[in-house]
């Protein structure tokens, strides 16, 4: 029988299958069952069966203060009704104001102000943007290219997935990317410049030169790169004047340089920001993840002191903006993270308590053959798996070893983030990302790491 047009159609049009407890969700994965994660506390994530997971990935290097941190929300529920949602293009807020002054006050010199949205890629987005229109404002019309690096990782959208030189999340959307430029990687552990001759030879920040040359220097907008490489080479850290060199190349030729510190920043390498170790000052710093702590979605655009007076003073629009750009209420949860951060020291607690992650993972590497390197900073340990520590050669891709290990982890109850092989620039291994929030203890760590012992013994 139709329905009749002023018939109210039933509440309920459940299929069989929800009925029967089919999950509503999407899945990000029909091939992976997902335990139903109901609780937090500290490093901890609990399921619904009350088993416990060491959270040693951070939910995917986004929480830094802990999980279950019930003074945020306790905080929320005091200032509730104060915190209503305005309209970025119409009002700026105290929230974000505040917020945004906090994140000033441990951000590098000539960083002078900040764009806020709601995630790593919203953040590279707007800095890709942010970048052509400076350009193009300044009658430097040309400037359009974007430069960035193979085994790179600056989101899902199509531009930033443009940006990224991650080719197996490429590969389905070829059609659509943009023409981004992508030079190697800072990756000495395979380095094909560096290869044979006793370190790297910073050749691979030198490629950034010879690429801008030939696209044409009055083409190129702007350089992106992550400060220290995260999920798809799980670590990589360039050597101390690698950053140096790449300012000195873009300021030559009137390039931007954008870090990427989505992932590597705020707090996770015990700096408040990844490139203060190599003391340069980018033009804009992408953020995201611990910025928000996985207590609200936030992300932050850093703009430096030229950028931002060239706007300010001409007074131009930028034409760009997210409905949720400057959300208030994740500004006002932003703040609280950022005060827990601040007192409890957490901004540079990962280089101390990294010391004995690094250490745990340096005297793993002498246990098992399997393990061709440890690198990282901080709270960030990677690991690459190799078959052959003498020729590097990879595991082959048919023994699925991460996921392997990934998931062999996660059976003793310890969560952490895998990458495999097939990487762009010569042939990556299979990696690890281990990415614990920055309130992690020792004894924690020893978990986590005496339960990769087991694993890798048990797989290997
Ligand atoms: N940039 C880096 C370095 C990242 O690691 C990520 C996420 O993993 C992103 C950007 C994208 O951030 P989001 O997933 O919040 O959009």
């Amino acid at each position: 029988e139709p329905t009749k047009p002023h018939e109210t159609p039933p509440l309920t049009r459940h299929t069989p299958q929800q009925e029967s407890q089919v999950s509503s969700i999407f899945s990000r994965d029909y091939a992976s069952e997902l335990p139903t994660a109901v609780r937090g506390e500290g490093v901890y994530l609990y399921d619904a069966d009350g088993k416990a997971y060491l959270d040693g990935m951070g939910s995917a290097g986004v929480v830094g203060i802990g999980h279950g941190r019930t003074e945020i929300y306790q905080a929320l529920a005091a200032a509730g009704d104060k915190v209503p949602f305005a309209y970025s293009a119409q009002f700026t807020t105290p929230w974000q104001e505040e917020f945004g002054k906090s994140i000033l006050s441990v951000a590098p010199k000539g960083i002078e102000s900040v764009y806020f949205v709601s995630g790593g890629s919203e953040a590279n987005e707007t800095a890709l943007k942010l970048a052509r229109q400076y350009h193009l404002e300044r009658g430097d019309t040309q400037r359009q290219k974007i430069i960035s690096r193979w085994q790179s990782y600056h989101g899902v959208t199509i531009a930033t997935l443009s940006l990224s030189g991650r080719t197996s999340w490429r590969a389905p959307y070829t059609p659509y990317m943009l023409p981004v430029i992508h030079i190697a990687p800072p990756y000495e552990y395979r380095c094909a410049y560096c290869k044979d001759k006793g370190g790297c030879t910073l050749d691979c920040a030198d490629e950034l030169e010879r690429a801008i040359n030939l696209e044409g220097p009055e083409t190129v907008s702007a350089f992106f790169a992550e400060t220290i490489v995260g999920t798809t080479a799980s670590g990589l850290v360039p050597r101390p004047d690698y950053y140096k060199r790449i300012r000195e190349i873009c300021d030559r030729y009137g390039i931007l340089f954008v870090a990427d510190e989505v992932l590597a920043g705020y707090g996770r390498t015990g700096r408040p920001f990844a490139i203060q170790d190599w003391d340069v000052v980018p033009d804009m710093i992408t953020c995201g993840k611990a910025i928000g702590s996985g207590y609200a979605p936030l992300g932050a655009v850093l703009i430096n002191d030229k950028i931002t007076n060239f706007f300010r003073e001409s007074r131009k629009r930028f034409v760009h903006g997210f409905t949720y750009s400057g959300h208030p209420t994740s500004c006002f949860i932003g703040q609280q993270v950022f005060n827990i951060m601040s007192k409890e020291g957490l901004f540079t607690r990962a280089a101390e308590i990294g010391k004995h992650l690094h250490a745990r993972l340096n005297a793993l590497q002498q246990r098992h053959a399997c393990i061709g390197e440890v690198r990282g900073r901080g709270l960030y340990g990677g690991v690459e798996f190799v078959a052959d520590r003498a020729t590097r050669a990879p595991f082959p891709a048919e023994m699925n070893f991460t996921s392997r290990l990934v998931s062999g982890m996660k059976e003793r109850g310890v969560i952490i983030g895998g990458g495999v092989p097939g990487a762009n620039f010569g042939q990556g291994g299979d990696h690890i990302q281990i990415t614990p929030p920055f309130i992690v203890s020792e004894a924690e760590i020893d978990i986590l790491v005496d339960a990769l012992d087991d694993t890798i013994g048990a797989i290997a």
